[in-house]
């Protein structure tokens, strides 16, 4: 796991001053460790009887697909405002400046669906927490949150449904 925790590289007041940005991407280009960060995830889910994936954009996508291929499941698109062709439904949420929007396809879910929401980063916890409230009134079981990594000094779990959240690195 600390060969997965060390692959991560810290970049420096990006995107602005102040911010130590967590950039995965030295970890998805990596092929032993992409795979291994996607199996060790994976397995965690093996045998729970999951529905879908709902992987939020654009690096929810990559670990929400992944699992989605491992287990067997669909992935389910959370998207910025404008960008899904059919009917949806969306939600605003606050940022440290000002408020942004995701959406969701209206149809996206079967009742009583499984699901596990996919994202790259826990930080704050504000956007997963947003996706948790989009989706929760249309039906479906949250079986759990799911990420690569957790920045466990900021306790974004603490806005998250109790005891359903999961990062496989605490960074
Ligand atoms: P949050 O809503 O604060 O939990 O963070 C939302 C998204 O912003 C996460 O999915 C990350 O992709 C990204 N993010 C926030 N803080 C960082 C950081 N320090 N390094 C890399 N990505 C971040």
């Amino acid at each position: 796991m600390d060969e997965l925790k060390q692959i991560i590289r810290d970049i420096p007041d990006f995107p602005k001053k102040g911010i130590i940005f967590k950039d995965i991407t030295t970890l998805l280009a990596d092929a032993k460790s992409f795979q291994r960060m996607v199996d060790l995830l994976a397995h965690r889910y093996i045998g729970e009887k999951i529905d879908q994936i709902v992987g939020i954009e654009a690096r929810g996508f990559i670990l929400g697909a992944a699992l989605a291929y491992k287990l067997g499941t669909g992935i389910t698109l959370v998207r910025k405002p404008g960008k899904l062709p059919s009917q949806t439904r969306s939600i605003s949420y606050e940022l440290e400046y000002g408020s942004d929007s995701l959406e969701i396809h209206e149809d996206a879910f079967k009742e009583g669906d499984r699901v596990i929401i996919a994202d790259d980063l826990l930080a704050t916890g504000g956007t997963m927490a947003a996706v948790v409230a989009l989706i929760e009134k249309m039906g479906v079981e949250i079986h759990e949150c799911a990420f690569m990594a957790e920045l466990e000094f900021l306790d974004g779990r603490s806005k998250l449904p109790e005891g359903k959240t999961y990062s496989l690195l605490k960074l």
